[in-house]
């Protein structure tokens, strides 16, 4: 296996073009591992950390552009993007220890296509976008998009994820993640909820998007939850709701973790909690 560390996209374009074993990493955090337990080792490891617009955390005044490889805990660090989008920053923050957050990135969580990713909900609910390199220039797709399947993703030969970009949210506007692990820390989502809402000046909620991960192949938006929010105050009946849509559009597996059932259970009392939150933090003006 070959290493090889480009310091511009172009540079990286050209090492992965015509070379379908070649394989792009950011904190090699899902990389190495996987080799470990037996992957093939690709035919060139190509680190993206030495490409500046990789490793950038963007603010655009409307906007964030997140680098590709950007240590997630450079998002939880910075004050205003954690401000800006607290559930995003929160589950990018659940990423393992503080020894991978300096390594992990938002684009490995995506790329590795773990139906478990932490961020992947956050970023669905936050309508972020891809942008994705190749040998035809760049193209920009939702990041819901992205993801197809357990460790598979839309990219083609040749392509690699350049940066993440999220808009700030509207007024009156906040989101929410929440997860279910075994235990307290260093573990893999049982279930993931995630939540935005807008409300308006009397509490009625405008707008809502939920997504739930962990429950089937990719990313679940859950519309039915979505809809039961939206034309009136959060309240009992709403939540109550929301969390019968979250456990019916769930499609998960059973497997040492959680039964099929216990999955479906926790999604509902998660999608709920986590509108609650986002609600609050509408409420307090910002993150809470
Ligand atoms: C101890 C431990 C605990 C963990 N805990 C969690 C957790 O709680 N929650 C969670 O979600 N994950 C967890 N993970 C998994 C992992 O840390 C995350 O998925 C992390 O975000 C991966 O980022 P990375 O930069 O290290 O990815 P890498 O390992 O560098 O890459 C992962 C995959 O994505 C591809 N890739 C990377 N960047 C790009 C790009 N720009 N374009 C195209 N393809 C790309 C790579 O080729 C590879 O296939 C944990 C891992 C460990 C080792």
């Amino acid at each position: 296996m070959k290493y090889a560390a480009p310091t511009s996209v172009e540079e990286a374009q050209s090492l992965l073009a015509g070379d379908a074993d070649a394989k792009v990493f950011a904190g090699a955090t899902d990389l190495v591992p996987q080799m470990r337990a037996g992957r093939p080792e690709p035919s060139i490891a190509i680190d993206l950390k030495k490409i500046d617009r990789l490793m950038a955390l963007g603010d655009n005044g409307g906007s964030w552009t997140i680098g590709a490889a950007t240590p997630t805990s450079s998002l939880t660090g910075n004050g205003a993007f954690s401000g800006d989008l607290p559930g995003l920053s929160y589950a990018a923050g659940l990423i393992g220890s503080d020894q991978i957050q300096n390594r992990s990135s938002l684009g490995g969580n995506l790329c590795n296509a773990s139906p478990a990713a932490d961020s992947v909900p956050a970023m669905v609910v936050n309508d972020a976008r891809a942008v994705i390199a190749g040998a035809d220039g760049t193209r920009t797709i939702p990041v819901a998009d992205v993801v197809t399947g357990p460790g598979s993703t839309c990219l083609g030969d040749g392509e690699f994820l350049v940066e993440i970009e999220v808009d700030k949210p509207t007024a009156n506007t906040s989101d929410a993640y929440l997860r279910m692990i075994p235990r307290t820390e260093m573990d893999i989502a049982v279930v993931g909820a995630a939540a935005r809402v807008t409300l308006d000046d009397s509490g009625n909620c405008t707008a809502a998007t939920i997504a739930l991960g962990a429950v089937a192949p990719t990313v679940v938006r859950v519309p039915d939850a979505e809809t039961a929010l939206v034309g009136g105050p959060i309240s009992d009946e709403s939540l109550a709701a929301v969390a019968a849509a979250a456990s019916a559009a769930c499609n998960p597996i059973d497997d040492k973790r959680g039964t099929i059932a216990y999955r479906r259970q926790v999604a509902g009392v998660l999608a709920k909690r986590a509108v609650l939150q986002a609600a609050e933090r509408v409420q307090n003006g910002g993150a809470a």
